[in-house]
């Protein structure tokens, strides 16, 4: 990932990072021609998009998160990799979803399907939840902050 300064036709240089811990991150490029600067702000779930991918900010990759299926299935560039949980991950102390929930993940557009249910999945199963309904999906999206999503 890098940003470039139309002005100048200069890559910015990485200036300055922040990852507060609650899963945000910002970081900040300035264009060494011309000071402009800009900055990055992501919600926990595209800091793990981002740490995902490999991307290094600010000379440091951003710490590795559980996320394996999804940098695999973005590598192998699958469009229904994410369809569903593999066979041995839906076993002990997944929670399963039910028809709407599994109609409303139907909507969500394919190349990050396996990511929202994932993170559907492991909140529902930190929270002792045994089935993820719509209902689970609005109370996650608020906790979690991905409203739009
Ligand atoms: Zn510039």
């Amino acid at each position: 990932m890098k940003f470039l300064c139309i002005e100048c036709d200069r890559q910015m240089a990485f200036a300055e990072r922040e990852l507060p811990g609650d899963g945000t991150l910002a970081a900040v490029f300035a264009c060494p021609a011309c000071g402009r600067s800009v900055a990055m702000l992501t919600n926990p779930m595209e800091t793990q998009l981002v740490s995902s991918l490999g991307v290094q900010i600010g000379g440091r990759t951003v710490p590795e998160q559980p996320f394996e299926l999804t940098r695999s299935a973005v590598a192998g560039g699958r469009e229904d990799a994410f369809a569903e949980e593999a066979p041995k991950a839906a076993g002990a102390g997944r929670p399963v979803w039910d028809d709407a929930a599994k109609e409303r993940l139907g909507r969500v557009p394919s190349f990050v399907r396996g990511m929202v249910q994932r993170i559907y999945a492991d909140y529902a199963a930190e929270r002792s939840i045994a089935v993820i309904t719509p209902e689970v999906m609005d109370t996650a999206r608020r906790e979690l902050g991905l409203e739009g999503m």
